[in-house]
């Protein structure tokens, strides 16, 4: 059976902690689809068009790697496409507590479907989108923290 694993996030946006964890996964699974969720209860910086296509860009070289949005709950959009693996990444133990009560409300709703954690290397354990979202807000430069193809298309660099 292939492994197939979602890595599912807001992705608001993608920065280098997000996209290190899928490049240590993937020799893990035979597919990664990187879930971008759009609850609408939810405000975003960024547009799901526009979070779809960075991802979309990053790997576009990669079979391996497709990209997907999607509302509801993750693991039933992990049963709707199949995916047998949930991703996660940790920097902080504020990360493992979270990670962890998710991982094991998950596992009781379907045992089925395992999460895989990974951890942050030390060198981006400081990095989340909400931090980027607060520089760029305040007119600071975050092209250290993003891919360069999302730095580029924010003409920060
Ligand atoms: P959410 O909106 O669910 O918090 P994010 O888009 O912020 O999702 O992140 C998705 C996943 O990537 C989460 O498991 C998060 O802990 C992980 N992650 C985010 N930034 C990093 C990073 N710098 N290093 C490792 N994992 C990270």
């Amino acid at each position: 059976m292939n492994k197939i694993a979602l890595f599912p996030g807001s992705f608001d946006p993608i920065t280098i902690g997000h996209t290190n964890i899928i490049e240590r996964a993937l020799p893990l699974f035979e597919k990664i689809i990187v879930g971008i969720g759009n609850n609408q209860q939810k405000s975003y910086l960024f547009d799901i068009k526009q979070r779809r296509k960075w991802i979309q860009d990053i790997y576009k070289n990669y079979d391996k790697v497709t990209v997907k949005d999607y509302t509801g709950m993750t693991i039933h959009y992990c049963k709707e496409i199949g995916a047998q693996y949930l991703l996660r990444g940790i920097r902080t133990t504020a990360d493992f507590e979270f990670e962890k009560t998710m991982a094991q409300l998950n596992q009781s709703m379907n045992a089925d479907i395992e999460t895989i954690i990974i951890l942050s290397k030390p060198e981006y354990s400081h990095i989340s989108s909400t931090i980027v979202r607060e520089i760029i807000m305040n007119d600071g430069d975050p092209s250290q923290f993003l891919p360069d193809s999302v730095s580029k298309t924010l003409s920060i660099q």
